[in-house]
C-alpha cells in the first residue's frame, strides 16, 4: 500500500536503523543523513519515513511531508552554514535515479553550475 515500508527498499531499511547510515537531522515525518557518495562539500539527502516512489507520488499521497521536506533541506542548509544550496528530486532512472523512495539531495559547499548537467 502507498506509504508502507518496502521490503526491499535501502531508503526504509535506514528509516527502521536496519541499515546505517550518517544521520543529521530527524523529524518526526524525515531523516537526514549524508550521501555515501558525495557530489558536493555538502551533499545530504533527506527522505520521508514513509515509502513513495518520488517526490510527486509523495507530494499527491502526503502533500504534509512533501512540505516537512522542504522545510528540513533549509534547516540541513542551517546547520551547514550554507549560504546558497540546491535541492535536487531526480525522478526516473534517465534523470538518475538510482533508489526508488522519495528523496532531496541538498548540495552546497561549491559554486554550482547552472544549468545543471
Ligand atoms: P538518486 O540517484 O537520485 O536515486 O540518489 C540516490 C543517492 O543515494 C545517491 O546519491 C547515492 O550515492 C546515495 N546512496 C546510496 N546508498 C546509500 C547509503 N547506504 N547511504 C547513503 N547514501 C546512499
Ligand atoms: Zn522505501
Amino acid at each position: 500500500m502507498a506509504g508502507e515500508p518496502q521490503d526491499d527498499c535501502l531508503f526504509c531499511k535506514i528509516v527502521e536503523g536496519h541499515v546505517p547510515a550518517t544521520i543529521v537531522r530527524e523529524t518526526e515525518t524525515t531523516v537526514a543523513f549524508r550521501d555515501i557518495n558525495p557530489q558536493a562539500p555538502t551533499h545530504i539527502l533527506i527522505i520521508p519515513r514513509v515509502h513513495y516512489e518520488n517526490a510527486a507520488a509523495l507530494a499527491s499521497g502526503a502533500p504534509e511531508v512533501a512540505a516537512d521536506l522542504l522545510r528540513e533541506a533549509q534547516a540541513v542548509a542551517d546547520d551547514e552554514k550554507l549560504e546558497s544550496y540546491r535541492v535536487v528530486f531526480n525522478t526516473g532512472a534517465g534523470a538518475g535515479q538510482t533508489v526508488f523512495h522519495a528523496h532531496a539531495h541538498v548540495l552546497g559547499g561549491r559554486g554550482l553550475q547552472w544549468p545543471p548537467g
